[in-house]
């Protein structure tokens, strides 16, 4: 399991701040990669993040609204073939 985020994320690092792990990272160029991704092999599932979202556009996996389904891949494509981590470094 991991924690998703879905495309209604403002982007404003709130949740990054709180995550034991260090698995949420801005998505970077951010045009192609509008928001904040969890990085899916790293998360720890504590679920620290979500309070945090003033947005709520944090979910458990398994709870990710149909409508926000893409947002799964998404989050994981940006560490399978997206910058991943080196988008700390862009
Ligand atoms: S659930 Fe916990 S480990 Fe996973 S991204 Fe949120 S704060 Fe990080
Ligand atoms: S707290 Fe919510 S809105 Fe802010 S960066 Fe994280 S997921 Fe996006």
């Amino acid at each position: 399991m991991t924690h998703v985020i879905t495309d209604l994320c403002i982007r404003d690092g709130a949740c990054v701040e709180v995550c034991p792990v260090e698995c949420i990272i801005p998505g970077q160029p951010e045009k192609e990669w509008p928001w904040y991704y969890i990085d899916p092999d790293t998360c720890i599932d504590c679920g620290a993040c979500i309070p945090e979202c003033p947005v709520e556009a944090i979910f458990p996996e398994a709870d990710v609204p149909k409508e926000y389904g893409k947002s799964e891949a998404f989050n994981a494509d940006f560490f399978k073939s997206g910058p991943g981590y080196e988008a700390l470094n862009m």
